[in-house]
């Protein structure tokens, strides 16, 4: 029998190119079915029937908005927030037995996972999902676990994963002694995984999903650490494409992901704003990539970027590197302040911008016929292991006094 090339054997399962909104990817975060009649967008009673749904169901519905979310969407909203501050405060309302999460697919999870049995948490459409968490599949984190433990560097790796991953990649995490970590605590959250495994000065590693750029930037600016101690390890090469050695030598094995749009900042555009805005502040969010978070004035969380804005000096020039749905927000609430986006050829997040009004009339009237549409339901056990790493990022020191 003919030996079979390492490549044969080792090779990737290939990737789904689905269209959104059709089929199903049992491998992927997204939802992707979105049945029924949904309003038309031009319907000029849409605002009204939002209000009258909303109206109709009272304290029976909680509304989630994240900061990315369209104006027309956050207007409905019982709340704002990031990821985690939105999942914390769907579990601080046992009394709405439907939470409505407009967000994202892991967001929506994250809700299920933190809310009791009795709520049902929706997304409004099902093929809002996430292009940074559908960078990482189970199957492929489990194929590097593997590899790892093959590599003898198992036992001395914790993994970590950031908010923006499927419940399946949070419970892989649990399950294997690691925690989950937001933009806001990454820092907290790196220094205690690196403190299961000898501390941060010793030898052990951290397995950083599915965002290589917050991996990167919070070893290299939170810790002041080395880049050289970072790999990227590519999940559709064999041994992520990495040599043993350069395995062995790692202290930050960074998942090949990235945000489709935070990932499009660029130094160039840094550098423009400071040449054509004097004085200007430039704020980014860390999912950017290191070159540009390291020529940025302030880098943090939305909650941060929210909260540097608003408490800074009337007349203060910032330019912003985030979703341009918060940007605008920014700049419509904050005239005293003079806000700019950072980079002209970066566009809206476009799975965010899927939940819009029609889709958020549908599922609260819905609601009112007493139907629910787009249920978010993370099983059982994938819950439960979730629920552990989750539990873990919340007894790290300090993390239930910030948001
Ligand atoms: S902004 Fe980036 S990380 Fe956030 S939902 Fe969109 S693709 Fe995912």
């Amino acid at each position: 029998m003919p030996a079979v090339s390492q490549t044969t054997q080792t090779s990737p399962a290939p990737l789904s190119l689905l269209v959104l909104g059709q089929d199903s990817d049992p491998h992927s975060e997204r939802g992707v079915e979105c049945p029924g009649d949904l309003p038309e967008p031009s319907d000029p009673g849409l605002v009204a029937r939002a209000r009258a749904a909303k109206e109709a169901l009272g304290d029976r519905v909680f509304v989630l908005g994240h900061h990315y979310q369209r104006d027309e969407v956050i207007e409905f909203t019982d709340t704002t927030g990031d990821s985690f501050k939105l999942a914390k405060e769907a579990a601080a309302r046992p009394d709405a037995p439907y939470i409505v999460f407009c967000g994202v697919h892991f967001m929506a999870e994250s809700a299920d996972v933190l809310t009791s049995d009795e709520q049902t948490v929706v997304l409004p459409d099902l093929a809002a999902g996430c292009s940074m968490a559908d960078m990482a599949a189970l199957h492929q984190v489990e194929d590097c676990w593997d590899d790892l433990v093959e590599a003898g560097v198992a036992e001395s790796t914790i993994p970590v994963t950031y908010m923006n991953s499927s419940a399946a990649i949070k419970a892989f995490t649990g399950r294997n002694g690691g925690t989950v970590c937001t933009s806001s605590n990454a820092e907290r959250a790196l220094t205690w995984a690196f403190d299961q495994v000898g501390g941060v000065e010793g030898e052990g590693k951290v397995l950083f999903l599915p965002d290589q750029h917050l991996g990167r930037n919070t070893w290299a600016r939170d810790l002041g650490r080395d880049l050289e101690d970072c790999v990227v390890w590519n999940p559709h090469l064999p041994m992520g494409g990495l040599t043993l050695e350069e395995i062995r030598d790692a202290r930050m094995i960074l998942w090949r992901g990235h945000c489709s749009v935070h990932g499009r900042f660029t130094p160039e555009a840094v550098e423009t704003a400071r040449r054509e805005i004097p004085g200007v502040r430039v704020i980014v969010h860390p999912e950017c990539r290191n070159e540009v978070v390291a020529l940025a004035d302030e880098v943090g969380s939305t909650e941060k970027i929210i909260r540097a804005v608003s408490s800074a000096p009337a007349g203060t020039k910032w330019v912003v590197g985030t979703e341009l749905n918060l940007v605008q927000r920014l700049a419509k609430e904050h005239p005293e302040q003079q806000i700019s986006f950072l980079e002209k050829n970066v566009c809206y997040c476009s799975t965010m911008n899927r939940i819009d009004l029609p889709h958020l009339v549908w599922a609260l009237e819905s609601l009112v016929e007493g139907r629910v549409v787009n249920p978010i339901v993370v099983d059982e056990t994938v819950a439960e292991q979730a629920r552990t790493a989750l539990d873990r990022m919340l007894a790290l020191p300090g993390e239930r006094s910030t948001d």
